[in-house]
């Protein structure tokens, strides 16, 4: 049931959304949530640029008649504003058109759409980021005035859509339609804020003004990030506890105290799962699709494929620690090669799957070379071995140094892998640890860990592999997770309740 009546236009503004372009957890979140709220009666669309793997994705675009003009400094520039529909779903997708920009036919791009691969195999960032975004956030501002319904509300994401709430505030400089328009603003990771050399705000046609300590300058240079938090409505987080948590120095990255004084005015809500690409019953990856009722059957079919896939021994009792992620500090793997590094005698498999940091590839097939028969590594980017881990491991491994909203611990939860997590951001929200209590009230779906050490990784880790030994109550803490609703519907909601709110306080 909709928490409003009437239907709310909402604009989404992304540099990635899943099914165009997806590097990590934002580009779901911009896929799913439209959806979801175009399901509760709701118009929604996104705006995003328009990428190589947009042209040649599996989802069809086409050229609208709108050719914008597009402010960039002292020029106008010409952009063609194309479209597509989400299959079996109301929402449409425009893109920003700008060939050298985002089309960059490059081979060594890969999967990123913000580095490139140098000869030495390290990813650098393109010089011409602050260009590339700031053109996109200006036309994006000219794409709103041709949606097929009236926003109400611009929700803009990350740093590399920064800058629209700045343009949404500079109010005058506005088509009339859009100068009532409530503003949004969601951090996915503070690490990311597209921190640029002040020369370049030229190039923005934003008032020089702006560019002060107290709003779009950071340390003298120009701050997307800091632009959307000093001028949205409303700054979001991805959780309730990274909320909180960006607010102190050790998670702030710099910007605790921009976000202190908006403290009145910054929330988080949890992201859900699209559950019809993530869901054990319907999930084509798998060699046995299963539900509550023949999860064992049905994970002891998915266990014997990841064991065969990643060469390991057929070892049904044998538990297998699943991990996929991107291979960068955040997500734990110092403390997680170190473990396995000093764990001789490890009573489980791991296979990991991922890629990112170079000295991570490297450390994790040392660790293969070393351990084959207990440790499967994969590097690369790889969704429906993804799936794979999700299904056929016993439990799943997030020992995150920090996870401002984090997926993959849902995901298993749905897939009757209980996540192994250390307690913060979005994992300390939605994992409760495995205690007789927890356990006797129903309410335990996994383990989780405090301090971020290989030590209390360990501790966790033997805590679940003697709970999967003892399996009845293992058993209970798989059905808890399965049965939990992490959907889009639920976080959709909590969206729809804010946006609300935001538009009315403009009316
Ligand atoms: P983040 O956005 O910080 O990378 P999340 O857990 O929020 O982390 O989301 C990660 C998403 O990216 C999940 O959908 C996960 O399955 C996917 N993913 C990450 N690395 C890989 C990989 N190497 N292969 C396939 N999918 C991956």
């Amino acid at each position: 049931m909709a928490v409003s009546e009437k239907p709310l236009g909402i604009v989404f503004t992304t540099s990635e959304m899943a099914g165009f372009a997806k590097t990590g957890g934002l580009a779901d979140v911009c896929a799913a949530l439209p959806v979801a709220l175009s399901r509760r009666g709701h118009n929604a669309a996104v705006i995003m640029p328009l990428y190589r793997s947009v042209r040649v994705g599996p989802i069809p675009i086409e050229p609208t008649k709108y050719l914008l003009s597009v402010p960039f400094g002292v020029r106008i520039v010409p952009s063609r504003l194309w479209r597509a529909q989400v299959p079996r779903t109301s929402v449409a997708v425009y893109f920003i058109e700008h060939p050298a920009f985002f089309e960059r036919d490059d081979s060594r791009y890969a999967r990123s759409y913000y580095q490139f691969t140098s000869w030495d195999g390290r990813k650098y960032d393109y010089g011409d980021n602050a260009d590339r975004y700031i053109f996109f956030c200006r036309a994006a501002i000219e794409a709103m005035a041709h949606l097929d319904f009236t926003p109400h509300v611009v929700h803009a994401n990350d740093w590399q859509a920064g800058l629209i709430p700045a343009y949404l505030r500079e109010r005058h400089q506005l088509k009339p339609a859009l100068r009532n328009l409530a503003s949004l603003y969601t951090i996915h990771n503070i690490a990311y804020q597209g921190v640029f050399p002040a020369e370049i705000y030229p190039l923005t046609g934003l008032d020089k003004r702006l560019l002060n300590h107290r709003e779009l300058e950071y340390h003298g240079k120009l701050s997307f990030l800091k632009a959307g938090v000093v001028c949205c409505d409303w700054v979001n987080t991805v959780s309730p506890t990274y909320a909180k948590e960006i607010l102190t120095s050790e998670y702030g990255c710099g910007l605790e105290g921009v976000l202190q004084e908006r403290e009145r005015r910054l929330s988080g809500i949890v992201n859900g799962v699209d559950y019809t690409e993530w869901n054990p019953s319907t999930d084509k990856h798998l060699p046995l699709k299963y539900n509550e009722q023949n999860a064992e059957e049905g994970k002891a079919a998915c266990k014997k494929e990841l064991q065969s896939v990643f060469h390991l021994a057929q070892e049904p009792r044998t538990p297998i620690i699943g991990m996929v992620a991107r291979l960068a500090e955040q997500k734990g793997i110092d403390i997680t090669c170190a473990l396995l590094d000093q764990w001789t005698d490890l009573p489980a498999q791991i296979v990991i799957l991922g890629e990112g940091d170079p000295e991570y590839h490297q450390r994790l097939q040392e660790l293969k070379a070393k351990y084959p028969k207990r440790i499967g590594v994969r590097i690369g980017f790889d969704e429906a071995l993804a799936h794979k881990i999700e299904a056929g491991s016993d439990l799943f491994l997030m020992p995150s140094r920090y996870e401002p909203s984090g997926l993959n611990q849902l995901y298993s939860l749905k897939y009757g892998t209980p996540p192994v997590v250390r307690a913060t951001g979005g994992l300390a929200d939605t994992i409760t640890d495995t205690t007789p209590t927890t356990l006797n009230n129903g309410i335990a779906n996994g383990f989780s860990f405090k301090e971020y050490s290989a030590e209390a990784l360990r501790n966790a880790l033997e805590r679940a592999i003697q709970y999967y030994a003892s399996s009845t109550e293992f058993r209970k803490v798989q059905l808890t997770g399965m049965k939990q609703d992490w959907s889009w519907n639920r976080s959709a909601s909590q969206y729809e309740e804010l946006y609300l709110r935001l538009i009315e306080e403009r009316s």
